[in-house]
C-alpha cells in the first residue's frame, strides 16, 4: 500500500482521506485548523506538522484546497522539491485555469508528474467515494493518478493536459448555473401564468425544456425526486460555491475571448442572491429571490 500526503482537510478533503485510508494507504494528513486533523486523526489518517512534513518519503500528494492561491503557495512552498521525485501530485481543488497550468509547468520544470483532477459531487460524495474526477495532465500523470483517484470516486474521466479538468469543472458548473437559473424562472412564470408546478413538470420533464435542474435537482419542494427543495434548501451544493464556480468560468472565458452572455447573467443573479444572505442555501433556492412573492405549493 501507498503512502499518500493529503492537504486540506475541510468538508470535503476530509472525506476523500478518510476513503484512502479505508482503501489501507498510509495517509498522512495535514491542514491549518486543529478541528480537521482531530478528524482526520479519528478516520486513520496519520497527523502531520507541517505540509514540508506530510509530503516527505510519499508515493502520492492530494491537496483540497479552497483556491487558486492556496494551491500555488502550498506547491511552491511545501511540495516542489520536498516530496520525492516520483511522487505523483493531484491537486483535486476547484481552481482557475491559468493557476492550475501554471502550477502543473513549475512540477514539470522541477521533475514532477503532477495532475489537476477537480471533482463533481459534494459532500455526500466525498463521503461515501462516489466523486467523479476530471483530470487534466499527460497520460503518464492520469496512469499513475487514476488508482488513488479511484478509491475516492465512482468515476475518473480524463480530460486533457494539464488545466483541461479545471477547464471542464467550471464550464460543467456554468451550463449548471445557467439550466438552473432558466428552470426557476421558468417554475415561477408557470405558476403566475396559472400552471400547477407538478403538472408543468410532468410535461417540461418529459418536453424540450427539460434538462438535468428539472428532472434530477427540481427546485421546488414536493416535485420531482426529493432534493434540495423538500429540506428547506439546506445541504446540497451551496450557493456560495456556485458563485466561486461561475467567477471563475467568467474569468476564462475573457482570457478565453468567449462570448458567454448566460454564464455572465447566472453569475450575476448568484451575486446577488449570496449578497442577500444566501450563500449558505442550496443553489436552487435561488428560485426564492427570482420571485420574492412566489412560495412553494403547500
Ligand atoms: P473547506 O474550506 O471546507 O476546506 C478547505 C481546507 O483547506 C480547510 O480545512 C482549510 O483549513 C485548509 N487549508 C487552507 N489553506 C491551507 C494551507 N495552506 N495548508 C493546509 N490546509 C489549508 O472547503 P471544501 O468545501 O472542502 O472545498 C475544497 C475544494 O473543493 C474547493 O476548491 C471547492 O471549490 C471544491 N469543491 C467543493 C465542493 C463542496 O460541495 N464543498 C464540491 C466540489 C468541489
Amino acid at each position: 500500500m501507498a503512502k499518500i500526503a493529503f492537504i486540506g482537510l475541510g468538508n470535503m478533503g476530509g472525506g476523500m482521506a478518510a476513503n484512502l485510508a479505508k482503501a489501507g494507504h498510509d495517509v498522512v494528513a495535514f491542514d491549518l485548523a486543529e478541528a480537521a486533523l482531530e478528524r482526520a486523526k479519528a478516520n486513520g489518517c496519520t497527523i502531520a506538522d507541517s505540509a514540508e512534513a506530510a509530503v516527505e518519503g510519499v508515493d502520492a500528494v492530494v491537496t483540497m484546497l479552497p483556491a487558486g492561491k492556496h494551491v500555488a503557495g502550498v506547491y511552491r512552498d511545501s511540495v516542489l522539491g520536498k516530496a520525492p521525485k516520483s511522487a505523483i501530485l493531484m491537486d483535486c481543488s476547484t481552481i482557475d485555469v491559468a493557476t492550475a497550468k501554471q502550477v502543473a509547468d513549475e512540477a514539470a520544470f522541477a521533475g514532477y508528474a503532477m495532475v489537476d483532477a477537480p471533482v463533481s459531487g459534494g459532500i455526500a460524495a466525498a463521503e461515501g467515494g462516489t466523486l467523479t474526477f476530471m483530470v487534466g495532465g499527460s497520460d503518464e500523470g492520469f496512469v499513475k493518478a487514476q488508482p488513488y483517484l479511484e478509491k475516492m470516486g465512482k468515476a475518473v474521466i480524463h480530460a486533457g493536459d494539464a488545466g483541461a479538468g479545471q477547464a471542464a469543472k467550471i464550464v460543467n458548473n456554468m451550463l449548471l448555473g445557467a439550466t438552473m437559473a432558466a428552470t426557476c424562472e421558468a417554475f415561477v412564470l408557470a405558476q403566475k401564468l396559472g400552471l400547477n408546478p407538478q403538472t408543468f413538470y410532468d410535461i417540461s420533464s418529459k418536453a424540450s425544456g427539460q434538462s438535468w435542474s428539472m428532472t434530477s435537482y427540481c427546485p421546488v419542494p414536493g416535485v420531482g425526486p426529493e432534493t434540495p427543495a423538500d429540506r428547506g434548501y439546506e445541504g446540497g451544493f451551496a450557493a456560495a460555491l456556485m458563485l466561486k464556480d461561475l467567477k471563475l468560468a467568467m474569468e476564462a472565458a475573457q482570457a478565453a475571448g468567449a462570448y458567454t452572455p448566460m454564464g455572465g447573467e447566472a453569475e450575476e443573479l448568484y451575486q446577488r442572491f449570496v449578497d442577500r444572505g444566501g450563500a449558505n442555501k442550496d443553489f436552487s433556492a435561488l428560485i426564492q429571490m427570482i420571485d420574492d412573492s412566489w412560495t412553494p405549493p403547500a
